[in-house]
This record gives structure tokens, sequence and C-alpha cells, in this order.
């Protein structure tokens, strides 16, 4: 029985259906389908396709509360994600290992990323060749255009070609892969479960809530969910693996009684089993911008072939920035708005024409928190993502904000450059660290809130099994001990086909 039917439980439902010795069960709460427009990633944020969270209030970011999107429709957020196309850096994965997720490294998962892709043209030894996720690069920008320009101004800025973003040397700048096949959305729906929909060991239901993990004699032996206004239960002959996403999987573990006992008797929830680390270690990458006017939009044909680049905020650091150049200006909040809504409103077609320089910070050391707001299944989670809350992650976003404005001030971009928008004529280091704070947004990587490991904080051991209960696995996002340094989906699934390898 797989719980929660995102990324990861995708990957997972048709990897372990290929065995027809196997039934598998599907649940996911959403619905089967997003919308037409599968590419418009942004009018898909706070729509029904959403489960639109918003943030507690955060200290770090002057107490806005931020709005926080996760899919609530088949593919999670592989439905409603920016679909770039990013492994992190191999150290950190190798960093799982070192904090206690003993056999989770970049060698161990190397494998499991090479076999969820097919990238054409790019080399074998790093990359896969017939994986379910066709990945390849869009024609190269042209000659004269703004993308074809920021190649130039990256260069000029003192970074170095990587071949490939996400083969041997990911560092560097290079072009971005995206999941998109023949113009349209590749979610893991589209890559892994619908190719499997046929098979008649395989049943996916959507629409239906998960409120409860059945327990028996410290096993997992099913799930209670909700259909509109009716509870059923489905008993489980073998395993339940939780796939409902760095934010679902913790809540579920809650309501069902495993995780930290106090927080749970204070909402009347009977302990299970005193699982502390639930729902703690959350961690997002924390992304803002920079942004300057042009004199008319930049489309760029529609094709844009748009570099990342992955630097290091010092010699001695690992690779831990990152940049991306996008051909309009990102939106900024004001001071005054005390609610930032990461949704569809505030991204409407704006009357500046410009482009933006994003910048994100890749191993934060700022962790948070989900907990229940009460024993409802119904009632939204708390999710606190902590950002800013160790000091040193802001010191370094403004290293990042440095970077990215020289990036933005390149000379190859003068010729499209009309007024810096955003920041406007800041250099003190007080202005700088506040506009930080201002720009800073979440990135939509959540992790960690049901980490590998073998010590008192973990709450899955390296065999993805959740400590002190049978039966019961957990496999997604949330399992990362440490967010990898890139955007979390290319990990996720491979998260998910190693935990497959596990079960079959
Ligand atoms: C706006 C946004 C943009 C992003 N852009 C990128 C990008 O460009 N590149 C990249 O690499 N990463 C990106 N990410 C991150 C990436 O998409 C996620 O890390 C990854 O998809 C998470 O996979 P998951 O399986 O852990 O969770 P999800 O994909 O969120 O899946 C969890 C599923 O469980 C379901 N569920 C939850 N609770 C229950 C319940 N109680 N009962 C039944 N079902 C339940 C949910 O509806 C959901 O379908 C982005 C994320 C967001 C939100």
């Amino acid at each position: 029985m797989v719980v929660g039917g995102g990324t990861a439980g995708c990957v997972l439902a048709a990897r372990l259906s290929q065995d027809s010795n196997v039934r598998v069960l599907l649940l996911e709460a959403g619905a089967e389908q997003g919308p037409a427009d599968t590419l418009n990633d942004v009018a898909m944020w706070d729509s029904p396709v959403d489960w639109a969270y918003r943030s507690t209030p955060q200290r770090g970011l002057d107490e806005v509360v931020v709005a926080i999107p996760r899919g609530k429709v088949l593919g999670g957020c592989s439905t409603i994600n920016s679909l770039a196309h990013l492994r992190g850096h191999r150290s950190s994965y190798d960093t799982w290992e070192e904090a206690g997720a003993t056999g989770w490294n970049n060698d161990t998962l190397l494998p499991f990323l090479k076999g969820s892709e097919t990238a054409v043209g790019m080399d074998p030894r790093w990359r896969g060749t017939d994986g379910p996720m066709v990945l390849g690069l869009g024609p190269p920008a042209e000659a004269g255009s703004f993308y074809h320009a920021t190649y130039r101004a990256a260069l000029d800025s003192g970074y170095r070609r990587s071949p490939d973003g996400n083969g041997e040397h990911i560092e560097g700048i290079a072009r971005t892969e995206f999941n998109i096949v023949n113009g349209a959305r590749q979610s893991a729906t589209e890559a892994y479960l619908r190719p499997a929909l046929g098979r008649p060991n395989l049943t996916v239901r959507t629409g239906v809530t998960a409120r409860r993990l059945v327990l028996t004699r410290g096993r997992c032996t099913g799930v209670e969910y909700t259909t509109g206004d009716d509870t059923h239960t489905a008993r489980a002959r073998r395993d339940v693996v939780v796939t409902a996403g760095a934010i679902g999987s913790p809540q579920l573990l809650m309501l069902s009684g495993i995780g930290p006992a106090q927080h749970l008797r204070d909402l009347g929830i009977d302990v299970e089993h005193d699982l502390p680390g639930v729902g703690q270690n959350l961690h997002d990458h924390p992304f803002a911008h920079v942004s300057f006017s042009t004199r008319k939009p930049l489309d760029d044909g529609g094709a844009p072939d748009p570099p990342h680049i992955v630097a290091r905020s010092s010699p001695t650091a690992a690779p831990d920035l990152q940049f991306v150049f996008v051909h309009f200006p990102m939106p900024t909040r004001s001071p005054s708005d005390r609610f930032e809504r990461w949704g569809s409103s505030q991204w409407a077609p704006r009357q500046v024409h410009g482009y933006s320089v994003t910048f994100s910070l890749l191993r934060p050391r700022s962790r948070g928190s989900v907990r229940l707001l009460s024993r409802d299944p119904a009632s939204a989670p708390l999710i606190d993502p902590g950002y800013y809350a160790d000091p040193r992650d802001l010191d370094l976003m403004v290293t990042a904000l440095r970077h990215a404005r020289r990036l933005g001030l390149a000379g190859a971009l003068a010729p499209w450059r009309l007024a810096e928008l955003a920041p406007v004529e800041v250099t003190d280091e007080r202005s700088l660290r506040e506009y930080a704070r201002l720009a800073t947004t979440p990135f939509g990587h959540f992790v960690g809130t049901c980490a590998i490991g073998t010590g008192p904080r973990a709450v899955v051991d390296p065999h993805l099994r959740v400590q002190g209960v049978d039966g019961l696995r957990v496999a997604d996002a949330s399992v990362m001990p440490s967010i990898v340094a890139a955007n979390t989906h290319a990990t996720v699934v491979a998260i998910a086909e190693r935990a497959a390898s596990m079960l079959t």
C-alpha cells in the first residue's frame, strides 16, 4: 500500500507493480489530473490542485507568513512544480552517510539517479540511458538573444562552464534540463504511473485522504481514509509505504500516534510510538532574486535555454550557491506586505519589463518543523520552515546577493538593461541584509521531517523502515537527512527508485 500519489508514490507504485505477484494500492488525496495547461506552474498554485498551505509567521522574515504550495493531485508536486531537473553535488549526498544514514551516499544513489532517466547525448558513466524520465536540452539560445548573452555574463563574472550540470562536474555554468517532453509536462504520473495503469495488480484511487495508519500490536496493518464524508479502512497484506511528502508524511505519522510523545499528548492523541524526530528538521533552500528593467519584454522566442550556475561562497566551502537567469522581473514583496502570496495573482503580467537573477542557498543550516495544530486530520499542520533561524544562512544569502547583482550588472547584458529594479541603490551591509530578507521566499524544496539515520532523531532506518513500527516505511522528500545541493525532484525520484528495490 502506497499512501500519497505524488512524485515518490507514482515511482513506487509503478516499480512495485512490475512484479505481477504483488498487488499494489496507491491512495492519493487529490484529483487524477491537473489543469490542461500543464506548463503554467504558477497558475496552479493556490488552485484546487494545491494544498495551499501557509507557514507560521517567520521570525527570520519579519514575521511574514509565506505560502507553501504542495501538489494535491496525482503526481503531487511534480504536477505543479517548475520542472527543472537537477542533481545535487556529490558531497551533499555523502553528507547523509556522514550524519548516520548508513549506505546513503553519492555512489549508492547514483545507480538510481541514472536508472530514473534517459539523458539523450550525455556521458553514460554519469547519466541514464533508458530510464522513465526522458530529459533533454532545448535548442541552444540564438546568438544575439538575451539568454545567449547570459552565458557570456556568467563567464565574464568568473564562472567556468560545466559540460553537463547533472554529470561528473555539476559546478559552474550549465544549460538547464527540464522535465518537458514534446512541449508537455513530464510529471511522475506521466513518466512512471501512466504506462503502468493497465496492470491488473495495480489499483490507483484518487480523492482519497488517509487520516490515520492502523496499528496493531506494533505493526502497521492498513490505512483509515476518507472519501467525501465516508470513512473506510484498507488492509495491507505486506508493507505500507508513506509517500505523502515532507509535510504530509510527518502529519500522517503524528495523527497515527507516531511522533514526539509530549506534542501528541498535548493534542489528546494516544502515543503509539514516541519518535521525537517526526516533523523536526524541516528545511528548504531560501530563494531570492535581484531584478532589472528593460525597454521591452524578453520572451526569447518562447524556447529559452537558461543557464544555471552552481558556485561556492568561499574557496573552502562545498558548492553552496545557485543562480538562475529569468527573462522577467520577479515580484518583490514590499516592506508593508505582511503576507506573501506565492500564488498566481502576484505573478500577473507586469507593466515593467525586465529580467531577474535568482539566488539560493544550497546548504542551509536553519531548521524548522511540522507540527499538528489539532488531532483533526482535516486541519492544516503548523509549518515552520525556520528561514534564517541560523544567522549564518543570512550571511551567505548576502554573499549570494552580491554575486547575483554582479551577474545582473554584467557588461554582456548592457544592451538589454535599463535600470536596477530590486534592490535599488542599496550598497551598505545593513540594507543588503534587509533586502535579502525582504526578497526571500520558499523554493518549495521541503525535506527532512522523517530523516533517515541511526541516532535518536532519526525517523526511518537506512532501509526506510519507521523505527519501532513493523511493516511501515517512509520514502519521499521527508527522508533526506539534509537537503541536497540542487532542486529536489530528481533526488526524490531516485530515493523512491531505491525504496522500490528494497521492497522487491
Ligand atoms: C512550487 C514548486 C516548484 C518546484 N520546482 C521544482 C523544480 O523546478 N525542480 C525540482 O527538482 N524540484 C522542484 N520542486 C520540488 C519537488 O517537486 C519536490 O521536492 C518533489 O516533487 C516532492 O516529492 P514527494 O513525493 O516527496 O512529495 P509530493 O510530490 O508532494 O507528493 C505527496 C503526495 O501525497 C499526497 N498526500 C498528502 N497527504 C495525503 C494524505 N493524507 N492522504 C493521501 N494523499 C496524501 C499529496 O496530495 C501528494 O500528491 C518544486 C516544488 C514546488 C512546490
